[in-house]
């Protein structure tokens, strides 16, 4: 295996890491993680217990990514995201007493092929981040984002269509960037092949 760990990163003995990755200064691969090959993991980064990460996902300094996550391969994580998992957060039960590590019900988000996640943003427990999505700096996605959708704010709507290269798509759903085409699926848009 040839993938970087930082002396400063503390990365669990029954975690995996594939061919490539890279794990700096100070981040934290828990028990279980599988972090894929070629994957960047930024300084202070946190990868919970259990935790998927696909092939050539960048994950930025200082984002949790929390027990319960998926990311798919190729999804990008900016700097201080936090993935939450717990839908009904007490610290306590009604008497007082603290509420054990079997006291609530671990719901991650899924993160799918390609997708982006901005700086500081928020994922709620369940979610669905679709192929090729965008979610703006500072959002609180807080519902499923459908495939090439932009979605920014708190809670996040849908601000429009995004491009494989990023770029907002107008409004015959093509990049004015690249000239790639889109139209209308199930999940969102779908990407059309040269020609068609
Ligand atoms: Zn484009």
């Amino acid at each position: 295996m040839t993938f970087r760990v930082h002396p400063t990163a503390e990365v669990s003995d029954r975690a995996t890491i594939g061919d490539g990755a890279s794990i700096w200064h100070q981040a934290q691969v828990r028990e279980r993680a599988d972090v894929g090959p070629g994957c960047i993991i930024g300084k202070g980064a946190y990868i919970g217990a259990d935790v998927k990460v696909g092939a050539n996902c960048k994950v930025q300094n200082y984002s949790c990514v929390y027990e319960g996550t998926t990311l798919e391969d190729g999804v990008f994580v900016g700097p201080e995201v936090v993935f939450t998992n717990d839908r009904y957060p007490r610290a306590i039960n009604p008497d007082g007493s603290l509420k054990s590590a079997d006291d609530w019900h671990c719901e991650g988000a899924h993160v799918r092929f390609g997708a982006a996640v901005g700086s500081r943003t928020v994922v709620l427990p369940g979610v669905t981040i679709g192929r090729w999505a965008l979610i703006a700096a500072g959002s609180v996605v807080t519902k499923d984002v459908p495939d090439h959708g932009i979605v920014a704010g708190n809670p996040a709507r849908t601000m429009g269509w995004v491009c494989v290269c990023a770029r907002r798509l107008n409004e015959s759903l093509a990049c004015p960037e690249c000239g790639r085409a889109y139209a209308q699926a199930d999940s969102g848009l779908a990407l059309l092949e040269a020609g068609s």
